[in-house]
């Protein structure tokens, strides 16, 4: 491509050519500057002089205009070049940490590609976790400082032969050079160093944060004859995926890209390019997991659980699809999109019967998210005061001014608010307290092993004594079993969720489960009365 001035400088010489060239032809064939001068000489007295001081004059202005016209352009063509470099630069350097971008790492990694049976390497992804968590609940500027802490100290450790690069999606990337078990080694040290460093508490903003961050590793062959080179995209995929692999391993977590994987990399494209038409054509939709009073036996309400069954893969589970939805942007439509089919099926509801759904901290942190789900409400006149949302524990850090304010508005418009998967993550519940919310859940992992565990057992009891001391109702996860029913009602637990009552189920069978649980618990009354009645007789 040329640029302007390289354009106008061409420009310049095709007319100066062209009018040379119809000068020559105009003199040769027609001798136009003899006449011209014969008519001069002989109209124009002294015009001898005249003409030759014309003459002169009209060759230094040339010269001086074409000298001056030259400095101009050139400085122009510096300027245009100076520009192009700067935004040459900017299309290939992050501007928070200054590090190379995913582009910029492209071209180098693609250099060492083709130079990799001499100069062997392995890759190295590393990333926030808590990223989003951190811009939504603090501020854009905590996440950006520390990122920028964390990049700092990844500069540190990577040595004068590397590279280090940056992604705008809170990930970075190290060409670790060397062969095979140097680069092990020098990625083992990384991990355990970045690792024990985020989780110290970084003073960011005049906050104390830490970092969650997890490890992706792909290590290149440089036997061309054994294995194919791969190509830039694939090792980009398969980096990508073994760091998205870690991050479900949640904080200090590595996983080595290893052909095994290749299968579930399919899987996951399909998933990420087949998301946004899914969530648009509502073919994720809810279902509905009862909980129960556990001193009544009646049923409570229902949590609105996310189903996706995929044309191609099948059922997919939530745990996998909300967290590509979370990656590639789409979970707020896709919370919007669940809501709005949810409460068509609850609106009619009777008054006494909750609807629980989960949102995540990255619906919570955007206030027109919140907005839209309350306009959602309103739209399709569903009662607020039916509705739960469930917050998990982990989502919630202390000042967490956004989460605040969500929790605000939506109590402002008489909505509950749940702490879900309760005792998981670092916060006492008095801390928690200034959040106002109205309802705890016990995670299903101390549920399901306080028969077995002890441990567990004075942990739900702990939670269940300080619920009570607070005036707050609490519901049991996970109940698989009668004696665990049994055991969380003589605890004092309100609520009780589980495989036990029922699995989620789709909108079209929940009057079916209504009728027959009613009619259950009506029997079962009537032969606990039947049963006094025969005993007092
Ligand atoms: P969660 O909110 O803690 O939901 C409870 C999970 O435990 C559900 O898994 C439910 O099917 C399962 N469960 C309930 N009772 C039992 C039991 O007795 N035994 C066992 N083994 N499991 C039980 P599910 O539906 O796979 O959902 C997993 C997680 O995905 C949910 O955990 C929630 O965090 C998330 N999720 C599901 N739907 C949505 C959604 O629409 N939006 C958001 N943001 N997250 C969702
Ligand atoms: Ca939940
Ligand atoms: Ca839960």
């Amino acid at each position: 491509m040329r640029s302007i001035v390289e354009k106008i400088k061409i420009a310049e010489i095709l007319s100066v050519t062209a009018l040379v060239a119809i000068f020559t032809f105009l003199e040769v064939n027609f001798r136009l500057f003899e006449n011209i001068a014969t008519v001069i000489m002989q109209n124009v007295p002294a015009s001898r002089g005249v003409m030759t001081a014309l003459a002169i004059g009209c060759w230094i202005g040339l010269f001086v205009y074409s000298l001056r016209r030259r400095s101009e352009l050139s400085k122009q063509t510096k300027t245009q070049k100076q520009l192009e470099e700067d935004m040459e630069l900017i299309q290939i350097s992050d501007p928070i940490t200054g590090l190379p971008n995913r582009k910029g790492f492209g071209f180098v990694l693609n250099e060492h590609l083709l130079n990799l049976e001499k100069e062997p390497f392995s890759l190295l992804a590393i990333g926030i976790c808590n990223y989003r968590t951190i811009s939504s609940v603090h501020s854009q500027e905590h996440a950006r400082q520390a990122e920028i802490a964390l990049s700092k100290k990844m500069a540190d450790l990577t040595g004068p032969q590397d590279f280090l690069a940056c992604s705008d999606r809170a990930e970075y990337y190290a060409i670790v050079k060397g062969n095979p078990d140097e680069c092990a080694m020098c990625i083992d040290t990384m991990v355990e160093t970045l690792s024990a460093f985020a989780h110290t508490n970084l003073d960011v903003c005049n906050t104390k944060l830490q970092l969650s961050v997890s490890f992706g590793v792909y290590r290149l062959e440089g036997d061309r004859k054994t294995i194919p080179h791969p190509t830039l995209d694939d090792v980009h995929q398969r980096l990508d995926f073994a760091l998205y692999k870690a991050r479900q391993g949640g904080h200090g977590t590595a996983v080595h890209f290893n052909p095994g994987m290749e299968k579930e990399l399919h899987i996951r494209s399909i998933i990420e390019a087949s998301m946004h038409d899914a969530i648009r054509e509502n073919q994720i939709v809810p279902h509905f997991q009862p909980f129960v009073n556990l001193e009544t036996s009646q049923i409570a309400g229902f949590e609105v659980l996310a189903r996706w069954h995929h044309p191609v893969l099948g059922n997919i589970p939530p745990g996998d699809f909300i967290a590509i939805a979370e990656d590639t942007g789409n979970l707020s439509d896709l919370t919007l999109s669940i809501l709005k089919q949810a409460c068509r099926t609850a609106r009619n509801w009777p008054p006494h019967l909750k609807m629980a759904i989960n949102a995540s901290p990255t619906d919570l942190g955007n206030a027109s998210v919140v907005k839209a789900f309350v306009a959602t409400l309103q739209e399709i006149g569903m009662n607020t005061s039916q509705i739960e949302v469930e917050i998990t524990e982990n989502a919630i850090i202390e000042n967490a001014d956004n989460i605040i304010q969500a929790i605000s508005a939506l109590k402002d418009n008489g909505i509950s608010i749940s702490i879900d998967d309760f005792g998981t993550g670092y916060s006492s519940l008095q801390n928690l307290r200034i959040l106002q919310f109205d309802k705890i859940k016990i995670d299903q992992s101390f549920i399901k092993d306080m028969a077995s565990n002890p441990d567990s057992r004075s942990i739900v009891k702990m939670m269940i004594g300080l619920s009570k001391s607070l005036n707050l109702p609490i519901t049991a996860e996970g109940i698989e079993t009668e004696q665990t029913s049994k055991l969380m009602l003589e605890l004092g637990c309100t609520f009780g969720q589980g495989f036990l009552f029922a699995k989620a189920m789709p909108s079209e069978d929940i009057a079916g489960f209504m009728r027959n649980w009613e009619q259950k618990t009506a029997s079962t009354a009537h032969e606990a009365e039947n049963l006094i009645n025969s005993l007092a007789g």
